[in-house]
């Protein structure tokens, strides 16, 4: 069964957010994943996108989205980072919050009453996640903190992928774009690094979600 309060729109969305930059098709296990839903929704709801010509299934390898399937996906995430500009600039709302209500209002808002919203912000360029709000699908700048090396410091530019365990992550250990992190040590898959004048550690896997840029003295 379907889970109801996901709807076509979010796995569009997760699609086009996971899917692999050489081409090649998503392998649904990343969306049972992403989404923690049995392989049988997740067959369900690409069968409905399938239909709808949203994306093409190929067995035993995964999805991809037709050209269609990208543009209503790019609108949407447009309209996501929109909102969570608003949310999160605007009204205070943290980041991992922000994230989820914007998931709803993206679906619920009319496109002109967002196009109003992000003109009223000062069409900002870039989501409080650091993602760029008019192009989708670059890259993170800089290096995943997981590869960063000891001693060194690194200003976070974003958190990439954007989703509700990255975000809380980002929150609770107040990783923010533009926070300067320090990596202090790296022992057995976890990394101790001062953010904020605090020590703290975290997995390898933790920091995998985090981008920055080198920015230690004289590089
Ligand atoms: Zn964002």
């Amino acid at each position: 069964m379907i889970n109801p309060s996901v709807s076509i729109e979010d796995y569009l969305g997760a699609i086009y957010r996971l899917q692999r930059k050489d081409g090649q098709p998503l392998p649904l296990g990343d969306l049972q994943e992403h989404f923690g839903f049995s392989p049988i929704s997740i067959h369900e709801m690409v069968q409905k996108l399938v239909q709808r010509g949203l994306a093409v299934y190929i067995p035993y390898k995964g999805v991809l989205l037709t050209l269609t399937g990208s543009t209503t996906a790019e609108a949407l995430i447009r309209r996501h980072r929109i909102w969570e500009c608003f949310l999160s600039n605007e009204l205070a709302v943290p980041i991992d919050e922000a994230h989820q209500l914007a998931g709803d209002l993206e679906h619920a808002a009319p496109d002109w009453i967002t196009e109003r919203l992000f003109n009223h912000l000062g069409q900002p360029s870039f989501c409080p996640h650091g993602s760029a709000i008019d192009e989708l699908t670059s890259t993170p700048v800089g290096i995943s903190i997981a590869n960063g090396q000891a001693g060194r410091t690194y200003v976070i530019s974003c958190i990439s992928p954007e989703n509700s365990n990255s975000l809380q992550i980002a929150r609770e250990a107040g990783i923010l774009p533009g926070s300067s992190l320090t990596i202090i040590e790296k022992k057995n898959g976890n990394i101790e690094i001062e953010i904020n004048d605090q020590k703290k550690q975290l997995s390898e896997d933790d920091l995998a979600y985090f981008w920055g840029m080198d920015m230690t003295d004289g590089s």
